[in-house]
């Protein structure tokens, strides 16, 4: 990544806070190589192409955010048809969980003084009794790289909310099923993606699709204090990394 300026790189790095500029949680984390990313790029014709649908698909996942967020305040948001699946999954899950949140913990930006980073998480929640980072995701998969982003909101909260107890990666998705072999179709960032074949589904089948249906994932990572000092080393790296820039405007 190059930047023509210091102002340029703080802009899409980081935030202005009261007590300097500090740099954002996803923003260090895309120090680590996601070797998955490859392959989504070496499937398609153009780098261009692969852009275009990372962006539409961060836009459909944006939707979501804000739709389940607001659902989680008690609001009846409109809700795109695009993502309208997805929705219901979640309204449906939501109304079988115990789980609360309030307006002034969701989307909020935390802060980590001692080591000078800053980001935003989803949601601060309490669900079955327990209290914890809730984020959320809509993706395929849960991916482990989420507990390094996870781990980084625990480190910055754990002072400030003593009672934080754990976090949670609610995983929202949709998709389309093959009722003769069980293989799975996403359309995602306006592209369709079939996954068959590894034990679930069969490539050579003539798939018959059901509905777009939505499907909900909570998983519980408990555990973060490990996670936490891989985030820090990222960190470190990824000062490395920009250590022009980061000395150029007063960081380092
Ligand atoms: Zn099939």
């Amino acid at each position: 990544m190059y930047y023509k300026t210091g102002e340029e790189f703080k802009e899409v790095s980081g935030y202005d806070l009261e007590r300097g500029w500090y740099p954002r949680v996803t923003k260090i984390l895309e120090i680590k190589s996601k070797p998955a990313l490859y392959k989504f790029y070496g499937e398609l014709s153009s780098f261009d192409e692969g852009e275009i649908i990372k962006e539409k698909s961060a836009s459909e996942g944006t939707m979501v955010h804000e739709a389940c967020q607001a659902i989680l305040l008690g609001q009846s948001p409109s809700i795109d048809p695009l993502i309208q699946p997805a929705v219901d999954a979640f309204v449906s899950f939501i109304d079988h969980t115990p789980i609360h949140t309030s307006a002034d913990f969701i989307e909020r930006r935390i802060i980590n003084h001692g080591e000078r980073y800053t980001g935003t998480i989803d949601a601060l929640a309490l669900i079955n009794g327990n209290y914890g980072v809730l984020d959320i995701k809509t993706s395929q998969s849960i991916y482990r790289d989420y507990n390094l982003q996870t781990a980084a909101y625990m480190g910055a909260l754990e002072k400030q909310f003593p009672k934080l107890q754990t976090r949670w990666i609610l995983r929202i998705d949709q998709a389309k099923e093959c009722s003769k072999c069980g293989a799975s179709l996403r359309q995602k960032g306006g592209r369709d993606k079939v996954r068959a074949g590894f034990g679930k589904g069969d490539p050579k089948c003539e798939h018959e699709w059901s509905e777009m249906k939505g499907s909900i994932e909570l998983k519980e990572f408990p555990y973060w204090q490990n996670d936490y000092k891989a985030f820090l080393a990222a960190k470190k790296l990824w000062e490395w990394e920009n250590d022009y820039w980061l000395r150029q405007i007063g960081y380092l």
